[in-house]
C-alpha cells in the first residue's frame, strides 16, 4: 500500500527502505524492492514485515542507485511471497510496482495468455500489467506504458523499471496516490510526502492521469494525451 522510487548516486537500497518504513502507517503485509545492479535487476521481497525484508537484505551487498519499493495490502492473491511486489515479466527484464487494483486484469491476463502463452508466477491483478507492458515494448520504456495504461481499467499508482532502459523510471498514477520528489542529482516517487521528506522539501504533486518520466537530473510530466505539462515546485514548509 505504499510505493517508493529512486534514481541518483547513492545506494537505493538505503533510500527504498528508509521511505518504505515511513509509509508503514498506511498498513501492510509484505515489502520488496527492485534494484538495478550489476546490469541486471535484482528483486527481492517477501511476506511479513519490514524488518523481515531488512534482514533478507542485509545478508547481500546491494549497491545499485536506481530502485523501486513497495509495501502490500493484498487485494488479488493472499499475501505470500510469490504475491508480493515487485512484479515482472516472463523474462524479468521489466518490473514494476502497483499501489491499487486492476479492474480488468482477468481479460489481460486470458488475452496475454491465449495470443503468447504467457505464464504467471502470481495471483495478482498487479503482475498482469508487467506483462502487458512487456507486450508493447519496443525498445521505449515510457512509450510502453502509454500504450498499456490505455488498456487498464482500476486504480494504480506505478513505478516501472526496464533492464535495457537503466537509467529511468516511469511511474503513472489513476486513482491512488503519487509524488515526485526533486533531488539534487537524484529524484524520488512516493505515495506520501513524509518518504521523502528526509531527503528533499521539494515535491512534484502530480495528478490523476499522469505519467512521469524520472531520469536522474530531470523529470517529465505528461497528460494522457501524451503532452509534456509543466508543474510548479511545491515547497514543503513542515518538517520531518
Ligand atoms: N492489487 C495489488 C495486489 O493485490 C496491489 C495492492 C496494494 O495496493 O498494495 O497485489
Amino acid at each position: 500500500c505504499g510505493i517508493v522510487g529512486y534514481i541518483g548516486n547513492n545506494r537505493a537500497e538505503d533510500v527504498l527502505v528508509d521511505g518504505l518504513k515511513k509509509l508503514e502507517y498506511r498498513g501492510y503485509d509484505s515489502a520488496g524492492v527492485a534494484i538495478f545492479d550489476e546490469g541486471e535487476i535484482k528483486v527481492r521481497k517477501y511476506k511479513g514485515r519490514m524488518a523481515n525484508l531488512e534482514e533478507h537484505l542485509s545478508k547481500e551487498d546491494i549497491k545499485g542507485s536506481l530502485g523501486i519499493g513497495h509495501t502490500r495490502w493484498a487485494t488479488h492473491g493472499e499475501p505470500s511471497d510469490r504475491n508480493s511486489h515487485p512484479h515482472t515479466n516472463v523474462s524479468g527484464s521489466i518490473a514494476l510496482i502497483h499501489n491499487g487494483i486492476l479492474e480488468n486484469y482477468m481479460q489481460l491476463k486470458e488475452w496475454l495468455i491465449e495470443m503468447k502463452g504467457d505464464i504467471f508466477k502470481s495471483e495478482t491483478d498487479t503482475e498482469v500489467i508487467a506483462h502487458l507492458i512487456d507486450h508493447y515494448y519496443e525498445g521505449d520504456l515510457l512509450d510502453a506504458v502509454f500504450t498499456a495504461v490505455d488498456k487498464m481499467e482500476g486504480a494504480y499508482a506505478l513505478g516501472v523499471i526496464c533492464k535495457d532502459e537503466p537509467d529511468k523510471i516511469v511511474a503513472v498514477r489513476k486513482d491512488s496516490p503519487l509524488i515526485v520528489g526533486l533531488g539534487e542529482d537524484a529524484n524520488y516517487i512516493a505515495s506520501d510526502i513524509p518518504a521523502l521528506l528526509k531527503y528533499t522539501k521539494n515535491m512534484y504533486l502530480i495528478e490523476n492521469g499522469e505519467t512521469v518520466l524520472l531520469e536522474k537530473d530531470k523529470v517529465t510530466i505528461y497528460n494522457e494525451l501524451r503532452q509534456e505539462v509543466k508543474r510548479d515546485v511545491f515547497e514543503v514548509t513542515w518538517d520531518a
